[in-house]
């Protein structure tokens, strides 16, 4: 029989390699509650419509990368981004009447058709954020200054932001005006791809990875001549706030990013390119404040962005520990099984992660076991010890071996393993107290 394998681009994550996703996922979540979030969680199905009138009929994402079929007649597509779901729900659920701001965070899977690489999958894993209700900059530099501490809190060097405007939709008419005349003459030298696009969204030409258009584009205006009054006073007020909190910037007046919905502010933060080669893209995110109308809700104003996990994974330079339990139960015998169970579920109550052996394995195989599981003690039951009411406590730390009463064992366990998780940080709630 032929074997399966899982679909090209999509991975499996091992238990091996979990302990620095909950890290990174904690982590978020923590940074987030900090800042006043609440999670969100959407589905992975939506309308196709919402994309194609979000994201943009003529972007890449629309035009290539999305998973869409037919289902009793509708089309479904499996989201490629969290925003439009995001502020599709924001919508559907009349929020901006309950509350005149709202601040959502979520994490989850999504998907797009590109062709797979280092840090590039078709499904992946995103942490997200939108603000609903403030049209300010001020929330804007608040998000950046709140990434960098995330991204500082998982070890991850070499950061940078690159912040541009693109204005509001008057400012991208003109600007789009202007490009297509200083491209046109050029059709020729661009790519297959952009001599499309210089008809459909000649903006995307800018974010072209093609030579030939890089080389078009050189000249080309820059979106910073074409914004009014009412941008620039936003975009200095942004830098005016991330100035005052000594946020580092750069300002790249070709950054331009392959969504359509974004106006005024947009932002990336890239990772050392050493690690994460092209696709040092860390975080991405933007303004987006026509987009709740165009769902059909009210004028809301919003502010969002998405990081990717596995990108953040590359990155990043912590470790977590690995071991899995703290104690083994051993028995050595079925009636020492049966002890074994018990003494087993005592321990999980005060906390102490433990497995008990009941393969009935010799006691060299559940040592081997025991040090496998990264356990620190071992408590071994056989018939001499239930006989005499004892258990054997074995430290593979300390290298200690002593007998004694069940109850004295499950104390002792706890006062060394509990000491002990306090340096580690697989835990979930030394993880919590490490990051507080
Ligand atoms: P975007 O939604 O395109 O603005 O992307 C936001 C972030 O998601 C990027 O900066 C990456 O970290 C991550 N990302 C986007 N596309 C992929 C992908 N195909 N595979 C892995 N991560 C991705």
């Amino acid at each position: 029989m032929t074997q399966l394998r899982a679909v090209k681009g999509m991975n499996d994550v091992l238990p091996d390699q979990i302990g620095r996703w909950h890290r990174i996922e904690r982590t978020f979540a923590r940074t987030m509650s900090l800042h006043g979030f609440r999670e969100v969680r959407t589905p992975f199905l939506e309308p196709t419509p919402l994309f194609v009138r979000t994201v943009g009929e003529t972007t890449d994402i629309v035009e290539k990368e999305m998973y869409t079929f037919e289902h009793h007649g509708e089309s479904l597509t499996l989201r490629p981004e969290g925003t439009a779901g995001a502020a599709r729900a924001y919508v559907e659920h009349n929020v901006h009447a309950a509350e005149p701001m709202t601040r959502w965070w979520y994490a989850g899977p999504m998907f797009r058709a590109e062709r797979p690489q280092r840090g590039r999958y078709r499904q992946f894993y995103q942490l997200g954020a939108e603000v609903f209700g403030d049209e300010g900059p001020g929330c804007e530099a608040e998000v950046i200054d709140l990434l960098l501490r995330f991204l500082q809190d998982l070890s991850i060097p070499g950061v940078r932001v690159v912040i541009n405007s693109l204005g509001g939709g008057a400012t991208r008419l003109r600007y789009r005006q202007a490009l297509v005349e200083h491209l046109t003459p050029l059709l020729d030298s661009l790519s297959h791809d952009s001599q499309r696009r210089l008809r459909t969204n000649p903006l995307r030409i800018l974010d072209s990875k093609d030579e030939r258009d890089q080389t078009a584009a050189l000249g080309a205006p820059t979106i910073d001549a074409f914004l009014d009054d009412g941008d620039r006073a936003h975009f200095e007020s942004l830098r005016k706030y991330l100035d005052a909190l000594g946020t580092t910037y750069t300002v790249e007046k070709r950054l331009v990013r392959g969504l359509d919905y974004y106006t005024r502010t947009l932002f990336e933060i890239t990772g050392a390119q050493e690690k994460l080669g092209a696709g040092s893209t860390l975080v991405g995110g933007g303004r987006y404040d026509s987009m709740v109308a165009d769902l059909g809700g009210p004028q809301v104003p919003a502010f969002g962005f998405a990081a990717g996990i596995e990108r953040l994974l590359i990155a990043s330079e912590f470790e977590v520990a690995s071991n899995v339990i703290d104690a083994l139960v051993a028995p050595l015998g079925s009636e020492a099984a049966t002890v074994g169970l018990g003494l087993a579920r005592d321990l999980r109550r005060e906390g102490i992660r433990c497995e008990v052996d009941t393969r009935g394995k010799s006691l060299r195989s559940q040592l081997r076991r025991a040090d496998a599981l990264g356990a620190r003690i071992v408590l071994i039951v056989g018939d001499k010890e239930i006989a005499e009411g004892v258990v054997q406590v074995k430290d593979l730390d300390a290298h200690s071996e002593e007998r004694m009463p069940i109850t004295q064992a499950v104390r002792v366990v706890i006062d060394r393993c509990v000491a002990a998780s306090r340096n580690v940080d697989s835990r979930p709630s030394a993880d919590f107290a490490r990051n507080s």
